[in-house]
């Protein structure tokens, strides 16, 4: 893709003001003690501190509904001004870790000592921030300006289904997701259907390969029961400009690993992604892959695409390195994740 084609590559790499030299603060690990398993945590705390659009919004932010020690608002802003202003190459994270397990502590969900789910922890950490900044407000219909969750990362959907046959609609249903999850057992069966009807992959193929391996086995009756069985429609109504797709593996000893990364793309047109896509602005979007969460020996690290210094870095845990693109392909071969997780930026 043009993204890992061109990394430190042309003029833009070369044009630094001395106020991005001064702002610029190389890439730092966090600390995973033996015992801690906080490497869930880690990865999406490197997500959000990797994604320009977040990093930047959440500096504007200064006011909050205040949860003292288990305050996850506070607990992030103290980890960004570290990231920014430290001169350790090493963080603890236990902070945000003991914030989020007093947070969760009656789900029984993140917990001290044990591990989780990076995906969902990133989801959470997103639904928190909403909290924090717009506590008023609910989940699903928030549209404060600064709830940076809502804004950028939301997608807002319906989904419906309509029969071709008798003409019946079901009633559309609408609902909010952060992080866009499909079955890896259906990515590859759909990859290897598309791929025998045509000669070459193009650039549309990887977001019409995951929105038909999301409606895959997605079938319901019609909703007059004609007797036709539907496949169901995702419309997306508004224009987020930070995408996650998390790929679910069905057991954890799947042998997909290597066609699942085989037809990974790194381009992704929302206008491809849905059925529908409604606003004007989202179907023209174009985005690229930024960062990649990889499940691997149950154990969670991170590549990213630092746009400041334009080169991929991996993170796992208190280990940080540049990685080039030919290694990068290599890298990603290497891990056969069970569980991936992608950031998709406009
Ligand atoms: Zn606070
Ligand atoms: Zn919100
Ligand atoms: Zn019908």
């Amino acid at each position: 893709g043009d993204l890992l084609g061109s990394p430190g590559g042309g003029l833009q790499g070369l044009i630094t003001t001395p106020r991005t030299m001064a702002s610029f603060a190389p890439s730092k690990g966090l600390s995973n003690e033996p015992g801690q398993n906080s490497c869930f945590l880690n990865s999406a705390l490197q997500v959000l501190w990797h994604l320009d659009i977040f990093r930047r919004s959440f500096r504007q932010l200064t006011t909050h509904k205040c949860m003292e020690d288990s305050c996850i608002f506070c607990a992030l802003k103290s980890i960004f001004a570290q990231f920014q202003f430290s001169s350790e190459r090493v963080l603890p994270s236990d902070v945000l870790r003991s914030a989020l397990a007093k947070t969760f502590q009656d789900e029984q969900r993140f917990q001290l000592g044990i591990m989780d789910d990076a995906a969902e922890c990133f989801e959470n950490l997103l639904m928190r921030i909403h909290f924090h900044i717009s506590a008023e407000t609910r989940e699903d219909i928030c549209t404060a300006k600064h709830c940076i969750p809502h804004q950028k990362f939301a997608m807002t959907l319906f989904e419906q289904c309509v029969c071709n046959s008798c003409g019946a609609t079901s009633d559309p249903l609408p609902f909010i997701q952060m992080v866009h999850y499909i079955s890896t057992t259906s990515l590859c069966n759909q990859a290897v259907r598309m791929l025998e009807c045509r000669e070459k992959p193009t650039p549309d193929m990887f977001g019409e390969l995951l929105r038909n391996a999301s409606n895959m086995g997605d079938l319901r009756n019609c909703p007059s029961n004609c007797g036709e069985v539907l496949r169901i429609r995702r419309v997306l109504m508004n224009s987020p400009e930070i995408v996650s797709i998390g790929l679910v593996w069905d057991s954890d000893h799947s042998d997909l690993a290597e066609d699942v990364i085989h037809s990974l793309g790194t381009c992704l047109r929302l206008g491809d992604l849905f059925y529908r896509v409604t606003e004007e602005r989202a179907r023209q979007a174009e985005l690229y892959l930024v960062g990649m969460v990889c499940y691997y020996g149950k154990h969670y690290s991170t590549f990213f695409f630092q746009t400041k210094i334009r080169k991929w870095m991996y993170f796992d845990d208190a280990h940080v390195k540049e990685v080039s693109y030919p290694r990068f392909g290599g890298y990603v071969c290497y891990l056969g994740s069970v569980c991936v997780h992608f950031h998709f930026v406009g």
